[in-house]
């Protein structure tokens, strides 16, 4: 329920905001936890804090045109929306997808905002992306478009100014041609420009494990803070894509056994563990698909279609995308002993599923903390670029280790201090609004 003081502000976000369901969804959710906070401090809401962080600095689209291998001509729809810059140059990743619009686009940024202040790195918020369908298309075709998504977007972005990343369709791959145009525009070896670059030109390591391990690390922090742990528990991974292979590598290491994943067209059940090593080479080297593994891995099942989360288990990671895991879905994963939930991707679970979790009082981490851990290694990647420094992988993973479970202790202290103990949705917003809104007022009217 929103703050009977705050309905008319988030009337105001919906009715400037007309068609962005998915941002009215993310602003929503924030907009929730808010009440306690303003009750607190009152001049947040003279200052009109939250109407200010609820409209982008600034908003950019533009024309994305490019040739297939045929020679025949396409226009895509690009985007950057920079949110807030308050504690940073905005940080936040590309994606591109057909589903990509303004709306979409809105709401990583806004949840992103959020989600880099929790970190505690001095990074603000932004997204970006296109509504391009990289499915079934050639190198040269990514390549192509890459240069011309890039002959737009530099003008915008820069080391102090916006750093953009991957996010769903955009790789180390697509990070390189992204960066290869820009350094060819601007004459400007500028690596801090970009994150999620390959370790054989400037990326940091344990940059591409960043989100899942530390979606891994989060759940271990819950249960955990409730006397449990990690070892000897059934998981569910959806997805199968970067986050969800990393997050599946990391439940291993901890003790757990992820027994199944997905894609958009499918499930695979694996009842022995998922095989990380044969999964990475399918998806990450060919190119394949989970049923492309499941009919490598002798008793793996693949269902076209089939619902993941029916599968019974003790952990669920939705790993895949946003509104994945209905209040359906989630009565389901309560019904069958689920005790945890963390989101690696951003806002896969419904708000009506949100609601089932919070009520049967399992440990539930919403995206902005639980998959924090790959924006808090672009920032350590941006650390490195800067000082023109390179850590290992020990060291690195160490630092992720360590922010994740500062995220964890921030959020959970913070629900406890508002009222609300246990509860990570309350501890997240509460304090991610919080370490914006300060810096906001302090700065003046912007
Ligand atoms: P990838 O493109 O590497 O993988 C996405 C995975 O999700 C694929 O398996 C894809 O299957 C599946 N998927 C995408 N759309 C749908 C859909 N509509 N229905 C079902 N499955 C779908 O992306 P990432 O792993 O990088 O990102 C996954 C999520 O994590 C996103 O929400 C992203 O915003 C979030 N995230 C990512 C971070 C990162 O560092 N990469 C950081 C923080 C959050 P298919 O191939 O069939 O489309």
């Amino acid at each position: 329920m929103i703050d009977e003081k705050l309905e008319g502000v988030f009337a105001e976000v919906v009715a400037r905001n007309p068609g962005e369901v998915e941002f009215h969804q993310a602003a929503r959710e924030v907009f929730e936890s808010l009440g306690p906070v303003l009750a607190k401090y009152p001049e947040l809401a003279d200052q009109k804090v939250i109407q200010r962080i609820c409209e982008p600095e600034r908003q950019i689209i533009f024309r994305v045109p490019w040739q297939d291998d045929h020679g025949e001509i396409h226009i895509n729809r690009g985007f950057r929306v920079e949110f807030n810059s308050a504690l940073g140059p905005y940080k936040g990743g590309l994606r591109f997808h057909p589903s990509v619009y303004l709306g979409i686009v809105k709401f990583l940024g806004f949840e992103q905002i959020f989600k880099n202040a929790l970190t505690g790195m001095p990074i603000g918020g932004g997204k970006g992306g296109a509504d391009f369908d990289p499915k079934g298309r050639s190198d040269s075709e990514i390549m192509r478009f890459c240069q011309s998504f890039m002959t737009e977007l530099y003008r915008h972005i820069g080391e102090h100014t916006d750093v953009p990343a991957g996010d769903i369709g955009v790789g180390t791959r697509e990070i390189g041609y992204l960066f290869g145009q820009y350094k060819r525009i601007t004459n400007r070896y500028e690596s801090g420009v970009l994150t999620g670059k390959a370790t054989t030109w400037g990326g940091a390591l344990v940059r591409t494990e960043a989100t899942g391990y530390g979606t891994a690390y989060f759940t271990r922090e819950m249960l955990h803070a409730r006397g449990d742990s990690l070892e000897g528990k059934k998981v569910l991974v959806s997805g199968s894509g970067n986050v969800a292979v990393y997050a599946i590598e990391k439940v291993h290491q901890l003790g757990g056994t992820v027994v199944a994943c997905s894609d958009s067209s499918g499930v695979v059940h694996d009842a022995k563990g998922i095989d990380v090593e044969l999964l990475k080479q399918v998806k990450e080297v060919e190119r394949g698909r989970v049923s492309d593994y499941a009919a490598r891995r002798g008793d793996a099942t693949y269902r076209e279609d089939g619902n993941i989360w029916e599968i019974p288990c003790d952990v669920a990671l939705p790993c895949a995308t946003q509104n994945e895991l209905t209040g359906r879905d989630a009565r389901t994963l309560v019904r069958n002993g689920c005790v945890a939930v963390a989101e690696g991707a951003n806002m896969p679970t419904t708000p009506e599923g949100a609601r089932v979790f919070l009520e049967a009082q399992i440990a539930f981490g919403p995206g902005k903390a639980a998959n924090a851990g790959g924006v808090a290694t672009s920032a350590l990647e941006m650390q490195q670029n800067a000082s023109r420094d390179s850590w290992t992988f020990e060291h690195t993973e160490h630092r992720l280790a360590d922010i994740m479970t500062g995220i964890h202790d921030t959020c959970h202290h913070t629900a406890e201090q508002f009222g609300a103990p246990g509860n990570y949705v309350v501890g997240a917003n509460i304090a991610g609004f919080l370490r914006v809104a300060r810096p906001m007022v302090a700065l003046g009217l912007i």
